[in-house]
C-alpha cells in the first residue's frame, strides 16, 4: 500500500502491527502485547498476519515515558532519514519504521498503537488522517461502543506527522483512560482487549467482503489548540485544573465556565468566545510541557 495521499484505495489488509509501549508507563498497552506474544491466538485471524511490537523497551524497563526522547514524536520523515539523530528513541523510531514501513514483504498495512492517560479519555480513538476505512472502522467502533470517542488530529502532510501512525495510512492510536503511569486495572485493560479484538473482526470482515453495517455518521471531536497551565514571570505555574472542571472531558466548556484554580483561591475562567470540548485535562505526562489540555471541536460528519 502506499504511503503518499489519504483515500488510496485499499482492497485487502494483509499485515496488521499492534504496537505498545510507545512510552513505556503506560503499562496497559505494554502488557497487552506481551499476553498477545503469549497467546497469540487472540490476535491471529484468518485472512491476515499480525504482528505485535513492544515499542520501548528500555523506557518500559525502568517503567518511565521514554528515556532520551519521546519516541512518539520521532517519526518526522526528516528525523527518519536524518543519520545525525542518534538518541535511543531517535535509533527505536528508524528500526521500528525499517519493520513496519520500508520492508516490502513484510511492511504493515494497518497499525493499532496502544497508549493510556491519566485523563478520562475512556477508549479515545485518535485519528491522523480521514482515510474512509479508518472513518468508517471508528464510526462504527464508536456506533456499538459508548466509551469510543474519536479525535482527529489532522497534519498538513504525512511529512509533519511525528506519531508511530504516520508509518502507515491505515490505523489509528488508542488512549485509555483514566489509569495512573505505571499500573494495570484490569477492567481498562479487558475493555482495552475487547475493542482491540473488534477491530481485527472488522479487518477480517473487510477482507472478506462483509463489513458490519453502521450508521453513516460519526461524532468527530478535532483538534483545535493546546491549552498551557497558568504561568508567572518566574515560568513556574500559578494554578491547577478546576475541580469543577476535571474529568469532564469530551463535556462541553462554554466561555466564563471555570478552567483552572489559582492558588491563591482564584477561580480562572474560560475567555474563549465559543463553546470548545477539552480532552487530555489534566495528563499527567503533560506537566513537562506545561500542557493542561487540548481543546476540540465537536462535529458530527456523514461518511
Ligand atoms: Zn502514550
Amino acid at each position: 500500500m502506499a504511503n503518499s495521499g489519504v483515500g488510496v484505495i485499499v482492497n485487502q489488509i494483509n499485515r496488521v502491527a499492534i504496537v505498545g509501549g510507545t512510552h513505556g508507563n503506560e503499562f496497559t498497552g505494554a502488557y497487552l502485547i506481551q499476553k498477545f506474544a503469549q497467546f497469540p491466538d487472540l490476535v491471529a485471524r484468518p485472512s491476515f498476519e499480525t504482528i505485535t511490537l513492544l515499542a520501548n523497551p528500555n523506557a518500559f524497563a525502568v517503567g518511565r515515558r521514554y528515556v532520551e526522547k519521546d519516541l512518539n514524536r520521532c517519526f518526522l520523515k526528516q528525523d527518519l532519514q536524518d543519520p545525525t539523530l542518534s538518541s535511543y528513541e531517535e535509533l527505536q523510531a528508524k528500526s521500528i519504521q525499517d519493520t513496519l514501513a520500508s520492508n516490502r514483504d513484510k511492511q504493515a498495512d494497518f497499525i493499532l498503537d496502544l497508549h493510556s492517560s491519566t485523563a478520562n479519555m475512556g477508549l479515545t480513538i485518535i485519528l491522523v488522517n480521514s482515510h474512509p476505512l479508518n472513518l468508517k472502522l471508528a464510526a462504527y467502533l464508536s456506533q456499538i461502543n459508548p466509551l469510543v470517542r474519536v479525535y482527529r488530529c489532522s497534519f498538513k502532510s504525512i511529512e509533519e506527522n511525528p506519531f508511530v501512525n504516520s508509518l502507515c495510512e491505515l490505523g489509528f492510536a488508542i488512549e485509555v483512560g483514566p489509569i495512573a503511569q505505571g499500573l494495570l486495572k484490569a477492567e481498562l485493560f479487558q475493555k482495552t482487549e475487547e475493542l482491540i479484538s473488534t477491530v481485527l473482526d472488522y479487518i477480517e470482515g473487510f477482507n472478506q467482503g462483509k463489513i458490519p453495517s453502521f450508521k453513516e455518521t460519526l461524532i468527530l471531536y478535532d483538534h483545535l489548540s493546546v491549552v498551557g497551565y497558568p504561568k508567572g514571570q518566574n515560568g513556574k505555574i500559578f494554578g491547577m485544573i478546576h475541580p469543577e472542571l476535571q474529568d469532564k472531558d469530551y463535556q462541553a466548556l462554554n466561555p466564563g465556565d471555570p478552567i483552572f484554580l489559582a492558588f491563591d483561591g482564584k477561580t480562572i475562567i474560560y475567555e474563549g468566545t465559543s463553546t470548545v470540548w477539552p480532552i487530555f485535562i489534566n495528563e499527567a505526562a503533560y506537566y513537562e510541557k506545561g500542557i493542561a489540555m487540548c481543546f476540540t471541536q465537536r462535529q458530527q460528519i456523514n461518511i
